[in-house]
């Protein structure tokens, strides 16, 4: 199947090739026809799976141009905002469509300007709400997109959008997409979308995404050595950091910056600008590690990110999928990286069970298995490299003194300590001695399911399903502690 058989109008399936998009992903071959003929539709995918695209191409098939704003689409955040309106512009411009993206922290005349000449606006729930409730705007959209609902009922919005809606007419087709599906997203659903259609992409149809799962035991305190290692190790393209706090991601940024890495940084206190251009540097690959919460990280969506780090586990399974969802982007292969120390093995087990997947217990390459993984790259750079008029001269000046072979000694030696690893020579927990840890957490919860009749499993998933934000975390930290 290909782009072609939806029937898309010219300029649109134009603007698809130009994008060099050539098959359609699970989730847009399932929602794209169904959005065509007209229904309401809840649509579940992971992400980095084509949502956007899912629900914008065939909004922008349907539009007229001849109606003023047709469209509405509301995200959880202002990146993620500015990410969806470049896209529905990409694709609708062949087509004169014109894009508003409105979000708190800029002029409201600007805006209100925009959105005038508008056919789609890409909108965060709280300036959006504000403008309706003010009256500065009114609005009469055909379609209507909830974006990423998880998130935006994570970061706390619901009323913002339950008020949104009471603002807008009453016949239009609805569209609610999000990579998650907790019982408050369909509860949500009930009340704005009628008699939907439910796309549902499960795991292992959305698993085209190859992104491999690896753990590594480390201390408490090796941490830093531990990232540093494996960053020298597995030589990312780009990479993304996660950190639990700010802080940690101010301090992280700034030790891997002093190591000579090209670091940016991303956390919640940011300001707008600031956090535009560091996120604009980091893919425009003037910066190749970006430190960040989990927060600021929502939706990016930056492609060519080979790694994701984590350098604490995150609270929850919900975090992990959106966390390591940002590498693998767009057809791409992916890494991800989470240290654990032997406390937090069992946050491990359980995150493997919630997502479904597997991840992969290694011990952290020594000193010695870095450097020599690093002598078949100087070897390829060498034989790469262009002999230059200067470099002969220099060797000229040389040879009156040292002999041909010391001196291509030396200046292998001199690109060598270039390329030196520091550190100490083991970090972290051996395959050994992880594996003895992984059966003492495994003996702890079958004696705690026995203790207990109710399994610890289903404990966790009650608890989160009252508050996204659940602290399973917390509570497995001090029953390891004690086994
Ligand atoms: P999601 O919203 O599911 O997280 P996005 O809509 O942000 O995913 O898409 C992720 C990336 O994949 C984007 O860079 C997008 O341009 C690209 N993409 C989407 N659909 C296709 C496709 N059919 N072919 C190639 N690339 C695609
Ligand atoms: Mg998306």
């Amino acid at each position: 199947m290909t782009f072609t058989d939806f029937n898309f109008k010219t300029p649109l399936l134009q603007a698809i090739q130009d994008a060099g998009f050539i098959k359609p992903s699970p989730v847009q071959k399932e929602a794209i026809p169904l959005i065509l003929e007209g229904y309401d539709v809840i649509a579940q995918a992971q992400t980095g799976t084509g949502k956007t695209a899912a629900f914008g191409l065939p909004i922008l098939n349907l539009m007229t141009g001849n109606d003023g704003v047709e469209a509405l689409v509301i995200v959880p955040t202002r990146e993620l905002a500015m990410q969806v309106s470049d896209e529905l512009y990409r694709f609708g411009k062949n087509c004169g469509f014109k894009t508003a993206t409105v979000y708190g922290g800029t002029s409201y005349d600007k805006q209100i300007d925009r959105i005038r000449q508008a056919h789609i606006i890409v909108a965060t729930p709280g300036r959006l709400q504000d403008l309706l409730k003010t009256n500065r705007i009114k609005l009469a959209p055909k379609f209507v997109v909830l974006d990423e609902a998880d998130e935006m009922l994570d970061m706390g919005f619901l009323d913002e959008i339950k008020n949104i809606f009471t603002f807008l007419p009453k016949t239009r087709q609805t569209l609610m997409f999000s990579a998650t599906m907790p019982s408050q997203i369909r509860r949500l659903a009930e009340e704005i979308l009628q008699t939907p259609k439910t796309v549902s992409i499960t795991k292992s149809e959305s698993t085209n995404r190859a992104i491999t799962q690896h753990y590594y035991v480390v201390q408490e305190h090796e941490r830093d050595d531990a990232l540093i290692r494996l960053i020298d190790y597995k030589n990312p393209t780009k990479c993304i950091i996660f950190c639990r706090m700010k802080k940690e991601v101010d301090r992280l940024a700034s030790l891997l910056a002093s190591q000579g890495f090209k670091v940016g940084a991303l956390h919640g206190d940011m300001e707008q600008k600031q956090r535009e251009i560091t996120i604009r540097s980091f893919k425009q690959g003037n910066v190749d590690i970006f430190v960040a919460t989990d927060v600021a990280a929502r939706g990016l969506d930056v492609n060519d990110v080979s790694h994701v780090f984590n350098y604490h586990m995150p609270f929850d399974s919900e975090s992990y999928v959106h966390r390591i969802g940002r590498t693998g982007r767009g057809g791409k292969t992916g890494e991800a990286i989470t240290l654990v120390s032997p406390n937090e093995l069992r946050t491990i087990k359980m995150i493997e069970k919630d997502v479904g997947t597997k991840m992969v217990t290694q011990a952290i390459p020594t000193r010695q298995e870095v450097q020599s993984s690093k002598e078949s790259e100087l070897i390829a750079r060498i034989i790469d490299t262009k002999i230059t008029p200067e470099g002969i001269n220099l060797v000229k000046t040389l040879q009156h003194e040292i002999d041909i072979v010391a001196i291509a000694h030396m200046l292998a030696s001199s690109i060598v300590s270039t390329q030196e690893i520091k550190g100490k020579d083991t970090i972290g927990f051996g395959l050994k001695e992880i594996d003895a840890l992984l059966q003492r957490v495994n003996k702890a919860r079958k004696d705690n399911q026995q203790g207990r009749r109710r399994p610890q499993q289903n404990r966790s998933r009650q608890n989160r399903d009252r508050s996204p934000k659940n602290s399973f975390h917390k509570s497995s930290n001090s029953k390891t502690q004690k086994s």
